[in-house]
């Protein structure tokens, strides 16, 4: 018998769990908690209590918006707990975990309070358009953010009338699942449901006859394995992808002003943000200034434990990611790039890694050219900007990208010419909150997050024609 504690789906309103697996801290690469692995009648099980739910639950946005702000108010009352699972699957500091959390209660909150339409004119008492909600939608989630970006998913497509199936990612079930129970107090049963297991779990969400849409936030080969699935039933599909975001320094800048931003906004999350700044580029002349700063900056950040006090980077997440981040340093510096800041493990144990700063990288290596999602940063030279701008629209990442400079509205018209989906002036990852928009071009991604357009995503816009009734 396993000593390490059970955690339990949420189906039908119950604790649900048969198969188990166990969830390293990557922290100290020991297991601390089990999940269940949904077997094929749980997930049945789980899709027949959602499309049930459906049927009360799509007709009655009052009771909605009481049950949303409930499960917010659950949240908040339970920050602490579901931070700490939160530190010990996904290892970020303590600090960000506890926003994370808070920041879960505040997405859910506003989506019960956004006003909708009842309907909407297209021609003022003849022709009208309302949004229907589409069915049981089926949410998978990746491991950098697996509370908030359960959030992303759940809340509006529940406000907007939909019921849910929900898949956290295999590394960091435990905060999804603790938050499942929780709010089992919340919602009607059925209404929200979250199984557990690999990726087969997910495949199994994506073809599943019952499944409506598909929200899926992850890697984009795996996303682009998740469009092949839901084609042959042509199932909604939200696809929320990689990044490869650039940052585009120019000659301007104010570089000891801008230097802890630039840092941040490639570092946040240990680098493990999809719309986090993935490759740096900074003009020939001050090249080694901006390296200089952004070096300092490095070697004051501590590394360690997301339990452990002034804490500002945490582990990256698992072995699997641990090893590809490396990898893509190795090659880089085999390659001929020098390693201006950080480089080495930290501790013994868990996945820890320096904040890693890469310079003088050759043109074509994967540190410049794939996500590496962690904190490896390269920073590349140039001296043509009109070259930079087409390098970026040319990649098949188009998630954001930032441009830096003492004169903002210059910077702006740098941004304006980048084909990505968020384009930050003098900040990267930037996020003022569930009210805005969120989605990547190209291969990063189909679709949006958040605000109204977010909540629109999971709705069927039906056009009615009155013919002389009153619309
Ligand atoms: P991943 O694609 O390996 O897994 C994401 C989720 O999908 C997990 O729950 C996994 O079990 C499931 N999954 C994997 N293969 C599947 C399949 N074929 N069908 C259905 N489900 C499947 O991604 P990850 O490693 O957990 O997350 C990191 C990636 O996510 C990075 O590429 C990052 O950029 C991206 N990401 C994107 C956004 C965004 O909003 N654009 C946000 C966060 C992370």
């Amino acid at each position: 018998m396993s000593e390490l504690q059970r955690f339990s789906m949420s189906i039908d309103g119950g604790s649900v769990g048969s198969e188990y697996f166990s969830v390293i801290n990557p922290a100290t690469e020991k297991p601390f908690a089990e999940a269940p692995s949904a077997t094929k009648d749980e997930i049945d099980a789980a899709f027949a209590a959602a499309d049930k739910a459906f049927v009360d639950w799509s007709v009655d946005d009052e009771a909605r918006q009481i049950a949303m702000r409930k499960a917010a108010e659950v949240v908040t009352a339970h920050v602490d707990e579901l931070a700490a699972l939160l530190v010990s699957e996904q290892g970020k500091p303590l600090a960000d975990a506890i926003g994370e959390v808070h920041g879960t209660a505040a997405w859910i909150s506003y989506f019960a309070d956004v006003e909708i339409a009842d309907k909407e004119y297209i021609t003022p008492g003849e022709v009208a358009q309302v949004r229907l909600p589409l069915g049981v939608v089926a949410a998978i989630t990746p491991w950098n953010y697996p509370v908030i970006q359960a959030a992303w998913k759940f809340a509006p497509a529940l406000r907007a009338g939909n019921t849910v199936v929900l898949k956290p990612s295999p590394y960091t079930p435990i905060a999804t699942l603790r938050l499942g129970e929780l709010l089992q107090d919340a919602f009607p049963a059925g209404v929200l449901n979250i199984v557990s297991g690999g990726d087969e779990v997910g495949v199994a969400l994506t073809k599943h006859p019952t499944t409506a849409m598909v929200s899926f936030t992850g890697s984009t080969s795996a996303g682009k394995s998740v469009a092949k699935a839901v084609a042959d039933d042509l199932k909604r599909v939200t696809l929320e992808l990689g990044g490869n975001d650039p940052a585009i320094v120019l000659d301007d800048i104010d570089i000891a002003k801008a230097a802890e931003d630039l840092f941040w906004g490639a570092f946040v999350n240990n680098g493990q943000v999809c719309g986090a700044a993935k490759r740096v580029y900074v003009p020939e002349s001050i090249y080694g200034a901006v390296a200089d700063a952004l070096a300092d900056v490095a070697a004051g950040v501590k590394v360690g434990a997301g339990d452990a006090a002034d804490v500002r980077l945490g582990p990256i997440n698992n072995r699997a990611q641990y090893d590809r981040v490396n990898g893509l340093l190795e090659s880089a510096v085999a390659g001929g790039a020098t390693v201006r800041a950080g480089g080495n493990r930290v501790g013994e144990d868990g996945y820890f890694l320096e904040p890693t700063i890469l310079t003088d990288v050759p043109a074509g290596s994967a540190i410049i050219d794939e996500e590496q999602f962690g904190p490896v940063v390269p920073l590349v030279s140039y001296t043509d900007l009109d070259a930079v701008i087409a390098e970026v629209n040319n990649s098949k990442y188009g998630l954001g990208g930032s441009v830096w400079s003492a004169d903002a509205n210059r910077a702006l018209a740098v941004g304006r010419r980048l084909r990505v989906g968020t384009v930050y002036i003098n900040g990267h990852a930037i996020n003022h909150g569930p009210h805005v928009p969120f989605g990547g071009a190209r291969w990063s991604g189909i679709g949006v997050e958040n605000g109204l357009a977010g909540l629109e995503e999971y709705t069927q816009r039906q056009i009615i024609y009155g013919n002389g009734a009153d619309l």
